[in-house]
């Protein structure tokens, strides 16, 4: 199975994407959270990477296409991969088509979810990430049992330093501008469908499989 999952920030891609991973047994391929571990490692790309990340705004499109057909190339993206963030532009788009001819593989769906611009900006605020093993929350939508605390390995939770409204909203504009075009750009390629997103997270996942399964 290898699958786009589009959608602005917010959406719930890395909650859907990681409840699919553990379904289908092929890695999420979020180019966020490579671009986080980059910073946090103080890399030279992390470096450059940063002040697009904490204003709000993209990455260079050269940048993250190498990382993402490097990581293509790894073992575990034989029997599929979830891409979860990219491809965010057009010109991100066209790389990857030309990447996965490269590498002799095809894409099977693209969904695209659907979500109110204010509903994002209450989910964006809300969302508390495990410092330690990366799993999700929402204060309200999806609390941790202790406040604070990550269910699964009792890591502290933060709040992402972009994820305050000032800086949502630049990346909702962004999301509009660069990246809302693909959805007619898969469009044409008759692989996209359009998932409503606003239901809680469990009927969401049951959309995305039967959609996966129509597909
Ligand atoms: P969200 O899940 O809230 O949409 P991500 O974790 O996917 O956020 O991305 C966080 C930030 O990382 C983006 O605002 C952008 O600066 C950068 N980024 C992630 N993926 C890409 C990409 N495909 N192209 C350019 N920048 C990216
Ligand atoms: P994205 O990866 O698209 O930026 P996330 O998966 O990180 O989005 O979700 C953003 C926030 O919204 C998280 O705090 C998550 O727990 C919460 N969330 C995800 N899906 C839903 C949903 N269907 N209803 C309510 N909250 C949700
Ligand atoms: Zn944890």
């Amino acid at each position: 199975m290898k699958l786009i999952l589009l959608g602005p920030p917010g959406a719930g891609k890395g909650t859907q994407a990681k409840m699919l991973t553990e379904r289908f047994r092929i890695p999420q391929i979020s180019t966020g959270d490579i671009l986080r571990g980059a910073v946090k490692e103080g890399t030279p790309m992390g470096v450059k990477a940063k002040s697009y990340m904490d204003a709000g705004g993209l990455v260079p499109d050269e940048v993250v296409v190498g990382i993402v057909r490097e990581r293509l190339q790894k073992d575990d993206c034989a029997t599929g991969f979830i891409l979860d963030g990219f491809p965010r532009t057009v010109g991100q788009a066209d790389a990857l088509k030309g990447t996965l001819q490269d590498l002799d593989k095809d894409l099977d769906a693209v969904l695209a979810l659907e979500v109110d611009a204010e509903a994002l900006v209450e989910r964006l605020t809300g969302r508390r990430t495990c410092r330690e093993c990366g799993q999700g929350f929402h204060v309200k939508f999806d609390p941790p049992a202790e406040e604070g605390k990550c269910d699964s390995c009792g890591g502290d939770l933060i709040q992402r330093d972009d994820d305050q409204e000032s800086t949502i909203r630049k990346r909702l504009h962004v999301y509009d501008e660069q990246t809302a075009p693909l959805i007619a750009y898969y469009g044409e390629g008759g692989l996209l469908t359009c998932i409503d997103g606003m239901q809680e997270i469990g009927s969401v996942q049951e959309k995305l499989l039967s959609a996966l399964q129509a597909s």
